[in-house]
């Protein structure tokens, strides 16, 4: 590597392909880590450090310890080793105290640069072999080059690395580009950088690269991290402010509706969910619209608490549409919707592909799709139930003041606007989901949003028996589901997650439909059930499978959501070590939805300890929020839904445990907004940021 100087024309936005000292081969390996600017180069961070700080006389050198020697070189050749085919570079160094050889594979050019008398400092670690000690492939530097050394005698940052692109040449890549951090300006207003005691921008880009010690790389660290959890945070309540401004339907509190209603469901409203309808309830009476998250459980009755908003806002005299993820589960809500409003008089509408039926006065008809669209434009329908398509459509509504998204997280800016009528109202936003999700992540992702939580299940409902299978004992599994079966039982088989090839998962599903319909339970009716089927044809299974048709459901995790089948007792799951495990109580909430005992066996082929463990804390867990956090601590925040989407770097996804810092962000970002921090350059910042994580 030779020397070079930076040109004063270089700026953070110069791309890495217009400076001619960086090779084409490297060009592309940077490019394949997504570094394409100066600017990227600075903020791709070392993950650790190597601690080669303090210098060690070679006299004092002990066995395995990763060490830094500073001496001169007595001797250096190359030599070839015959039967490993390999060229060794041999090297003397002496420091007054003793002398130790350091050794090189397959570096003949080495001996350019490490030249006798020369003085040099090496760190590694120590071996042993029958001649002594040595130092097996160091990293070095010239003394007299290095009065501030970059890869030796310091904490020594390693990069996340790609085939042929070592951390020594990214290290030194940054090294030369970092005096650049001098034209930045720092976009974070510096009272916010006294307030919460966040390094300024300058610093914290050197110190993360070549701190001066550990404290310091913690620091800057923390700096860079909160960058990205204030701008998602910013960037959401600012669209949480601008939400706000907008006007909605007032729909006043109907106390003696609701409270009829409640009275004469057949059992009694938990606490929890007592809490959540009363917020939602005050949110429908307030000028501006509503958006909410209504987050509990599989199981914990979201539905009712869907039912009596919209039934608030119907006898208000206003429409409602509600959208489930898919078709079973359109269906579904129709019919508990219609079961359950069914005395109150409301013009309720199933509109699907599949599907368009119309309930009035306890009958149920069937009718064109265009002919509901235009009752739902004229406003004769009041409740209008679909798919997610219902948003996509544009369907055209008289007065639409409440909108319910079931299982979906977050109500994206572009579905906002797709709600929005000719009229000048905004409808109030309503989403569901039981997918519990961690407390950082529900401030950093959901910041735009209010959240209920329901936390407890109704009461009386059993425990449902969960089990870690291993291989030897599959046969007992399968005389259990044999036996559940043969007392008029349901059970459910989910195949493996193969993740990003749905065509081998729907093979390995197939695969195991052979082998249970053919070889373990030829006696059954067993179905199949996977993505690639058309959504008529999962409908009509579905749909078997609740009357009873079928005896053996095997599905990929299709059947995640919301689909319920009380005659259901066992929950398979296949290589269960695969799921989150989060997702793995989704699918047991699947079964123990009647009266019945039922069981969710977890088969895992893994021996580690640490599979089993984790598996095992299915069985302890009190609920899905607690699993969330476990599966936060031991997988990484990777598997929530959102965290891709939002293209967050590593080092706010390795930030993701650290709850402090995340309500820093959030109270800084607030603060901003409120206190009307806004600076050019900080709004400026917020546009570029938007446009760097493709938002929506
Ligand atoms: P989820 O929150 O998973 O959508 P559901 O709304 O489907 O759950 O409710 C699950 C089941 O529990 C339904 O059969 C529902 O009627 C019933 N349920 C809801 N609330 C209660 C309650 N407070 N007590 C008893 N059963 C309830
Ligand atoms: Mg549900």
């Amino acid at each position: 590597m030779s020397f070079w100087f930076i040109k004063s024309m270089f700026t953070l936005q110069t791309e890495l392909s217009q400076i001619k000292q960086i090779q084409k081969s490297y060009l592309e390996k940077l490019h394949k880590l997504d570094l394409k600017t100066i600017k990227d180069l600075l903020y791709h961070f070392p993950h650790r450090y190597e601690d080669f700080r303090k210098i060690t006389p070679i006299s004092q050198l002990k066995l395995n310890q990763k060490v830094t020697i500073r001496g001169k070189i007595l001797e250096a050749t190359n030599q070839r080793t015959f039967r490993r085919r390999m060229v060794l570079t041999e090297v003397i160094i002496d420091d007054q105290t003793g002398l130790i050889k350091a050794i090189w594979f397959n570096q003949p050019f080495l001996l350019k640069t490490l030249r006798p008398g020369r003085e040099i400092i090496l760190s590694g670690k120590v071996n042993f072999s029958d001649e002594g000690i040595y130092l097996s492939n160091p990293v070095y530097e010239i003394a007299k080059e290095a009065r501030l050394p970059i890869h030796t005698g310091r904490l020594v940052p390693i990069y996340p690395e790609t085939a042929g692109l070592s951390s020594r040449y990214i290290r030194f890549l940054i090294k030369k580009f970092l005096p650049l951090t001098k034209q930045i300006e720092d976009f974070l207003p510096s009272s916010l950088r006294k307030d919460y005691q966040l390094l300024d921008l300058k610093t914290a880009l050197n110190q993360v690269h070549f701190p001066d010690n550990l404290a310091l790389a913690e620091k800057a660290r923390q700096r860079l991290a909160f960058d990205e959890f204030f701008l998602i945070q910013l960037y959401l309540l600012k669209q949480k402010y601008q939400f706000a401004q907008q006007k909605s339907y007032q729909i006043p509190f109907n106390q003696p509706l609701i409270k009829s209603f409640v009275e004469k469901l057949p059992f009694k409203l938990t606490d929890s969910q007592r809490v959540a309808a009363w917020e939602i309830f005050q949110d429908l009476e307030k000028t501006r619209p509503m958006n909410r998250l209504l987050n509990g459980d599989v199981g914990s009755g979201k539905t009712i608490v869907a039912i009596m908003a919209s039934l608030a806002t119907a006898k208000a005299g206003y429409q409602v549409a509600i959208m489930a993820p898919t078709e079973v589960l359109a269906r579904q809500h129709f019919q508990t919707f219609t079961k359950f409003l069914q005395n109150e008089k409301l013009k309720i509408a199933l509109l699907t592909r599949a599907d368009h039926k119309f309930l009035n006065k306890n009958q149920i008809i069937s009718l064109s799709a265009e002919k509901i669209k235009k009752m739902i434009l004229n406003g004769q329908i009041d409740l209008v139930i679909g798919t997610h398509s219902l948003i996509q459509e544009k369907i055209n509504f008289k007065n639409l003041a409440l909108a319910i998204v079931d299982e979906q997280h977050r109500f994206g800016v572009r579905q906002r606007a797709s709600l929005l009528q000719k009229s000048t109202l905004t409808p109030h936003l309503l989403s569901m989901t039981a997918t519990p999700i961690p407390r950082t992540l529900a401030l950093t992702l959901y910041g735009d949003l209010d959240i209920s939580l329901i936390k407890e299940l109704p009461q009386g409902r059993q425990k449902i028996i969960t089990q870690v299978i291993p291989p030897a004992e599959r046969e007992k599994a399968y005389q259990l589901i044999r036996k559940e079966i043969k007392n008029g039982r349901q059970a459910f088989v989910i195949c493996p997650l193969i993740e990003d090839s749905p065509k081998l998962e729907v093979k390995s599903v197939t695969q195991e439909y052979e082998k249970l319909s053919q070889e373990v339970f030829p006696e059954f009716k067993i179905a199949l059930l996977h993505g690639q089927l058309k959504a008529k044809e999962k409908e009509k299974i579905m749909k078997d499978f609740l009357a009873n048709k079928i005896n053996l459901l095997i599905s990929t995790s299709v059947v995640e959501v919301g689909v319920d089948v009380p005659n259901a007792t066992v929950m398979m799951i296949e290589d269960a070590d695969r799921f989150g495990l989060a997702q793995l109580h989704q699918f047991r909430g699947r079964v123990g939805r009647g009266p019945y005992q039922s069981y969710c066996l977890l088969f895992t082929e893994s021996t580690a300890k640490r599979t089993h463990q984790r598996l095992k804390a299915l069985l302890t867990a009190k609920d899905g929020f607690e699993l969330a956090e476990k599966d936060l601590q031991i997988r990484g925040p990777g598997d929530f839904v959102g965290t891709r989407q939002w293209g967050l770097p590593d080092l706010a996804m390795a930030s993701f445990n650290d709850l402090p810092l995340i309500q820093k962000a959030r109270q800084a970002a607030r603060k901003v907004i409120e206190e009307n921090l806004w600076t050019p350059l900080l709004s400026q910042k917020l546009t570029q940021f938007q446009k760097q994580i493709h938002l929506e």
